[in-house]
């Protein structure tokens, strides 16, 4: 199995690099973010429990969290590696999931930081605005998440850097400039 995290602030480009992970090396690609907004637009009983919480921008709690991304690894026995999208955003998020791959007899092989600014993501989702309509894309809204992301869900790093499992690359600049280097970082991995 090849397991990969994709990690960035809102905006850093994850949607975009997560697409061509997952068609260059057979991924199953799991973003809590989508799987959030699909059941809260389904109205499903986990969907009325988050809906409050995400729209305001904040984290929803870990236990149910971490809860719905077992059960979504679980239904994919199969997979030949996982790309996770959004997840983990706290260090017991972390802690889980390195066990959910430990009983799946596997690992986490790598986390790849997408590293962009405050300023430069702020610019980006202005655009993403003009262009999609995602709730929480509202600019209250999305100021806490960016705050989430810069205060709470960075501390996740450290915790892969003192590990050797973080590679971080530069976000800004061309997008097939960045596809390149984060296929560098991937064949360089030992499976
Ligand atoms: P962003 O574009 O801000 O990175 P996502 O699309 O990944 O956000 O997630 C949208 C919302 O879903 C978050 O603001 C949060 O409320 C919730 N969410 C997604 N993943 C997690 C997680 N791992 N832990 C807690 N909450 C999460």
């Amino acid at each position: 199995m090849l397991n990969l995290i994709i990690f960035g602030p809102p905006g850093a480009g994850k949607g975009t690099q997560s697409e061509r992970l997952i068609e260059n090396h057979g991924l199953c690609h799991i973003s809590t973010g989508d799987l959030f907004r699909w059941h809260t637009k389904n109205d499903t009983e986990l969907g009325q429990k988050v809906k409050e919480i995400m729209d305001s921008g904040q984290l929803v709690s870990d236990d149910i969290t971490i809860a719905m991304l077992k059960e979504e690894v679980e239904k994919n026995p199969d997979a030949k590696g996982f790309l996770f999208d959004g997840f983990p955003r706290t260090v017991d998020q972390a802690k889980a999931l390195d066990s959910l791959m430990e009983s799946m007899g596997s690992k986490i092989h790598s986390v790849i930081e997408l590293k962009v600014t405050e300023e430069e993501v702020r610019q980006r989702i202005a655009k993403r605005k003009e262009l999609e309509n995602r709730v929480d894309d509202a600019s209250d809204k999305l100021d806490r998440r960016i705050k989430e992301y810069f205060t709470k869900t960075v501390h996740v790093l450290p915790f892969y850097k003192e590990q050797g499992r973080l590679t971080t690359v530069n976000g800004i600049g061309d997008i097939d400039d960045i596809s390149k280097e984060i296929d560098k970082t991937v064949s360089a991995l030992e499976v």
